[in-house]
C-alpha cells in the first residue's frame, strides 16, 4: 500500500486526522472518474467531483475541502480562474491546490505557482504519483496548521501573560500595584492567623512630591519615582513586597519573624536612604518621606482595617511635618478627633477674640539694634490653652478660615506698626534707622486672593502706615504654584512700597538662581540650617553659601531661629544682615515688644 512509502510522521499525522475531503475539478469526465475511483478505493478520502470551473468554485465554498486538484484547461472558467477566485475568498484562500495539466510548459507552471498553486501534476497521471502528491501536500498542510496552532497558542498565552502582568503591576516602576498588594495580603492573612504570626503594613508617602512635578515636569518626576522604587527595594528583603499604591505613595508588606522590630528598621533605613540626594538628568534634588505602620492582627484583622489604620497613622505623620515614621496607635485616633474639634472651634475663634499676635524682634547685625519684628499668631483656646500656629494654620488654610484670620492679623499688625513707627522715628540715635518694619506671614490661600492688593491698600490708608514698614513673608512653595501670577502679584505689592521676603528658604526644592526671577527683597534662611551650624559643617556650608549667593543677587539675608552665641558669631563672620531668634528674644506680646523698643535693648554683636 502506498502509505507504507510515507515516513512515520506522516502516518502518525494521517492517523490523527479525520477522512480528508478532496475536490477534483476536471471537465474531462473519464479522468475525473478515474481519480474519484482511485481516491474512493483508498478509504482515506471523501472525494467530490466538479465538472467545470464554476461548479468547482461553488463546491469548494460549500464543502471547504482539505485539498483541491484542478485541471488547467477548462471552458468558461479555467484552472487559473478557479485558483484566483478561491484565493480571493477568505474561507477558501488557504486550501492546498494542485494543478492537473497535459502541458508542462514552464511559463504555465510559473503562472500557476504565482497565483498560489502548491503543486503540479502532469497528465496522464499514475495512481502512485497521485496519492504521493496528495499525501505530501496534506502532511505539509497539517504541519503548517500545527505550527500556526502552536504559534497562536503561544501568542495568546503571551498576550494573556502581558495582560495579567499589567493588571497587577505599575507600568512606571514595574512594582506590584495596589490590586496585587491586596491579593498578596489576602493570601498572607489566613496563613498568619493559622501560624499566630504578625504582619506589618508600611505606607510610604513622599512629602510635597507634587511640587517636584510642578517645577521639574512630569518626566523628571517619573524618573525620580523609579529611583525611589529602587531605593525602597534596597531597604527590604526578598520575602517582603514593595508596591506602588498611588502616584507618590508606596506600600511594603513585611513578612519577617519580628515584623514590629523589622518595621522600625525598615522605616529608619528608608528615611536614611532619602537623605541622600537624587540625581536625575544631572540635576540634584532632595526628597523626604513620611512613613506609617499598621500591624496585623492588633491594629486590624482584615485588609480594609489595616489600610484604614495605616492611613490614619500617615495623616498623623504628615501633621507632624513629614520626614518621620509613625506606628498606628489609639492615641493618634484621639488626636485626629481633636483636630476635628479644633476645626469646629476655629470658625468661632475670631468672633470670640481668641487670637493674639506676638512679635519676635529682628536685629540688625551691624548695630545690634531692633529693626523690625515678625508677627506670629497665637490662639488662646478656651479648652486647649495657648496654641502655636503650626497646630491651626494648616487647618485654617484647608477650610478657608485663613482668609478672615489673615485679614485680622494684617489689620492688627498695621495699627500696631503705626504706633511703634512713631516711637522709632522720634529716636535721636544715629544707629537707629528711623523706620521699623513688621513682617506678616502670608499663607498660600491668602497670597492667591485676587483682591489681596486692594485690601492691603485700604488697610494702609486706614492705618496711615508707611508701606515700607510692612513686609510680607511668603514661602517658595506658595509662589511657585503659579509663577506668572505670583510675579505679577509681587510686582503689584512692591509697587505700593511693601517689602517681600522668602520665608523658610532652603526647605523647598528650588535653587536661588531659579527664585531670582521673583521680585523680592529679603531671604530668610530657615532655622534648620542655622541649628547646630557650629557643630555641623554641612549646615554651616549651606548657610554661608546662601548668604553669599543672596548678596551677589542684591538680596538681604535674615537668619531665623538663632538660638546660641556660637551660631550668632558664625552669622556675623559671614556677613549675614539680620537675625531673629531666642538668642535675643522669643516672640512676645505687643505690649512687651513696645517696652523692648522704648528701652532700646540691643544685641551684643
Ligand atoms: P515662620 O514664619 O518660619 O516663623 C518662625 C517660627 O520659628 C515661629 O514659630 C517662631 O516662634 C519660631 N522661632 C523663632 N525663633 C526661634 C528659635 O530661636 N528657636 C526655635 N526653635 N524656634 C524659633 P511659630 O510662631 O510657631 O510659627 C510657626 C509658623 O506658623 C510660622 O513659621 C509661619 O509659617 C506660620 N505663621 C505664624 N503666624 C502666622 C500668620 O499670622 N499667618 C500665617 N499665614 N502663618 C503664620
Ligand atoms: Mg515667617
Ligand atoms: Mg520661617
Amino acid at each position: 500500500m502506498i502509505w507504507q512509502l510515507l515516513d512515520r510522521s506522516q502516518i502518525e499525522l494521517r492517523k490523527m486526522s479525520r477522512m480528508k475531503k478532496i475536490l477534483i475539478i476536471e471537465d474531462e469526465e473519464s479522468i475525473r472518474e478515474d481519480i474519484l475511483e482511485i481516491l474512493g478505493n483508498c478509504n482515506e478520502f471523501e472525494a467530490i467531483g466538479a465538472e467545470d470551473g464554476l461548479m468547482g468554485v461553488r463546491l469548494a465554498k460549500i464543502h471547504k475541502p482539505d485539498l483541491i486538484i484542478c485541471d488547467v484547461t477548462m471552458p468558461e472558467l479555467d484552472g487559473y480562474g478557479v485558483l484566483g477566485a478561491l484565493r480571493n475568498e477568505p474561507s477558501t484562500s488557504l486550501i492546498p491546490f494542485i494543478f492537473l495539466t497535459a502541458r508542462a510548459d514552464k511559463s504555465d507552471i510559473r503562472r500557476g505557482m504565482n497565483l498560489g498553486a502548491d503543486d503540479y501534476l502532469l497528465k496522464p497521471i499514475g495512481q502512485l504519483e497521485l496519492l504521493l502528491a496528495i499525501s505530501v501536500r496534506l502532511a505539509k498542510q497539517a504541519a503548517i496548521e500545527t505550527h500556526f496552532r502552536v504559534h497562536l497558542n503561544n501568542a495568546m498565552q503571551a498576550t494573556q501573560d502581558r495582560l495579567n502582568y499589567s493588571l497587577y503591576h505599575d507600568s512606571l516602576t514595574d512594582l506590584p500595584n495596589r490590586l496585587s498588594l491586596r491579593e498578596h495580603l489576602a493570601r498572607l492573612l489566613p496563613q498568619a492567623q493559622a501560624e499566630g504570626k504578625l504582619i506589618a503594613v508600611l505606607l510610604i508617602d513622599l512629602d510635597r512630591f507634587k511640587r517636584i512635578n510642578d517645577i521639574k515636569g512630569q518626566v523628571f518626576g517619573d524618573n525620580l519615582l523609579q529611583t525611589v522604587a529602587q531605593r525602597l527595594l534596597g531597604c527590604v528583603t526578598q520575602n517582603d513586597v514593595v508596591a506602588r499604591t498611588d502616584a507618590d505613595e508606596f506600600a511594603i508588606i513585611l513578612n519577617a519573624v519580628d515584623p514590629r522590630g523589622e518595621a522600625n528598621n525598615v522605616a529608619q533605613s528608608i528615611l536614611e536612604e532619602m537623605t541622600r540626594s537624587f540625581v536625575i538628568d544631572r540635576q540634584e534634588v532632595y526628597l523626604t518621606a513620611s512613613i506609617s505602620v499598621s500591624l496585623y492582627p492588633q491594629d486590624g484583622r482584615d485588609i480594609d482595617s489595616l489600610f484604614k489604620q495605616v492611613n490614619t497613622a500617615m495623616s498623623y505623620a504628615k501633621q507632624q511635618g513629614g520626614n518621620c515614621y509613625q506606628f498606628y496607635t489609639k492615641d493618634i485616633e484621639t488626636d485626629t478627633d481633636e483636630q476635628l474639634a479644633l476645626e469646629a472651634s476655629l470658625h468661632r475663634a475670631l468672633e470670640k477674640n481668641e487670637f493674639q499676635v506676638y512679635y519676635q524682634p529682628q536685629i540688625d547685625l551691624l548695630t545690634g539694634v531692633i529693626i523690625g519684628a515678625e508677627a506670629l499668631l497665637r490662639w488662646y483656646h478656651p479648652e486647649y490653652g495657648l496654641l502655636s500656629p503650626d497646630k491651626f494654620i494648616p487647618l485654617a488654610e484647608e477650610n478657608g478660615a485663613i482668609i478672615a484670620i489673615g485679614e485680622w492679623v494684617l489689620s492688627t499688625v498695621c495699627s500696631q506698626a503705626k504706633e511703634w513707627q512713631e516711637i522709632v522715628s522720634q529716636s535721636k540715635d544715629v544707629n537707629r534707622q528711623n523706620y521699623l518694619k513688621v513682617a506678616v506671614n502670608l499663607s498660600g490661600r491668602q497670597f492667591q486672593q485676587i483682591n489681596l492688593t486692594t485690601k492691603i491698600i485700604h488697610l494702609l490708608e486706614e492705618t496711615d502706615l508707611d508701606p515700607s514698614c510692612l513686609e510680607l513673608e511668603v514661602t517658595e512653595g506658595v509662589i511657585i504654584r503659579d509663577i506668572e501670577a505670583s510675579i505679577a502679584k509681587m510686582r503689584e505689592l512692591k509697587a505700593l512700597g511693601i517689602q517681600i521676603s522668602i520665608d523658610d528658604f532652603g526647605t523647598g526644592y528650588s535653587s536661588l538662581s531659579y527664585l531670582k526671577q521673583f521680585p523680592f527683597d529679603t531671604l530668610k534662611i530657615d532655622q534648620c540650617f542655622i541649628r547646630n551650624m557650629p557643630s555641623e559643617p554641612k549646615n554651616k556650608a549651606i548657610a554661608i553659601a546662601i548668604i553669599q549667593m543672596a548678596h551677589s543677587l542684591g538680596l538681604k539675608v535674615i537668619a531665623e531661629g538663632v538660638e546660641t552665641r556660637a551660631e550668632l558669631e558664625l552669622l556675623c563672620q559671614n556677613q549675614c544682615d539680620e537675625i531673629q531668634g531666642y538668642v535675643f528674644s522669643r516672640p512676645i506680646p505687643a505690649e512687651e515688644f513696645r517696652r523692648l523698643l522704648v528701652s532700646d535693648r540691643r544685641l551684643q554683636v
